[in-house]
């Protein structure tokens, strides 16, 4: 059964879905990490990147805030196409851990697997594995470059945000190290950490997440520079990395009610891949309890409900004009 569902419908729900969550105050900025303490808790957009290329935003959608876990899938797409989907399940896996992003705990269990490159633990392993193995500034390029062509322009290093988790990065520095023990890290530890550190620190804007969210969605081309960002047979297995744990210990929750896989970051950002239909992203600073923003939850499970759309309800969608 198809179901066909308007532009401009999208662009009032879109809207509807900002009026509504804008005045929401729960949560809070997170702490752990001092810079993002002091960003604006009342920025707030939302954005759609549709497969024809058109975007619709609404509020702080220029913003540009920081990436931090959601780059772990751009990551991990770098190394899917660099070493293939089998090789990635071998050398870092695909399990969900069912507990906190930042786990210590999870290494220990399944010690010589870290799971997931979109846990700490996996996607410091990720950044250990981009190649060229031992090259510093051309991992980090190829780092750049990727979030680049998936993002449809270059996201901005935000130095104060790297300099602040540089400073206060300790369980992620004893996760390398665990790592390195375990036989998990493909190149020096501290390296690997700090790539890792460096693209949490990129600052890109709800849109450029949409756009992502859009390419995996349309199978690696993306939809605005209609450059194809990585291989067309990659989209499903990044997709179910992101559905399995994009919302870490609140995954499953968050499948069942929004119906999208979505990856988050404690910077307060969600991007969603709805595949064959469009990407989109919300960012609002404040997170809850498990470091997943509050705003851009309700308002993507806003959109999602509203439109009645769902990864699991059988039903093509038509975008029509
Ligand atoms: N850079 C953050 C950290 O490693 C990312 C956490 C997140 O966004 O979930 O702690």
């Amino acid at each position: 059964m198809t179901k066909n569902i308007s532009i401009s419908q999208i662009k009032e729900v879109v809207q509807q879905a900002y009026a509504e969550i804008k005045n929401n105050t729960d949560g809070k900025n997170a702490d752990y990490i001092p810079f993002l303490a002091n960003i604006d808790k009342n920025l707030f957009g939302i954005s759609v990147c549709l497969l024809n290329g058109e975007t619709i935003t609404v509020g702080d959608t220029d913003y540009a805030f920081g990436i931090e876990s959601v780059s772990k899938v751009h990551t991990a797409i770098l190394i899917l196409q660099q070493y293939g989907a089998e090789k990635v399940l071998e050398m870092i896996g695909a399990d969900a851990t069912g507990l906190p992003f930042n786990s210590i705990f999870a290494i220990l269990l399944e010690n010589e697997h870290p799971s997931t490159p979109l846990v700490n633990a996996g996607a410091i392993s990720a950044c250990s594995m981009v190649q060229p193995i031992g090259k510093s500034d051309e991992k980090w390029s190829a780092i750049v470059d990727n979030i680049t062509n998936l993002c449809g322009s270059a996201p901005k290093l935000l130095d104060e945000l790297y300099k602040s988790e540089s400073d206060t990065n300790y369980n992620n520095r004893s996760i390398a190290w665990l790592l390195k023990n375990y036989g998990r890290i493909y190149d020096d530890p501290p390296m690997a950490l700090d790539l890792y550190t460096r693209q949490c620190s990129l600052g890109v804007t709800a849109t450029q997440l949409a756009i992502t969210g859009a390419t995996i969605a349309n199978g690696g081309l993306n939809p605005v520079t209609k450059k194809q960002a990585f291989n067309e047979e990659l989209a499903a297995p990044v997709t179910s990395l992101i559905a399995t744990v994009g919302f870490y210990e609140h995954s499953g929750d968050w499948m069942y009610t929004s119906g999208i896989p979505a990856k988050t970051g404690v910077g307060g950002g969600v991007m969603g891949v709805l595949p064959g239909v469009m990407g989109i992203s919300a960012f609002a600073p404040p997170i809850d309890e498990v470091g997943n923003s509050v705003k851009a939850q309700l308002a993507i499970k806003y959109v999602m409900n509203k439109l009645g759309l769902n990864v699991f309800n059988g039903k093509q969608i038509a975008i029509v004009e």
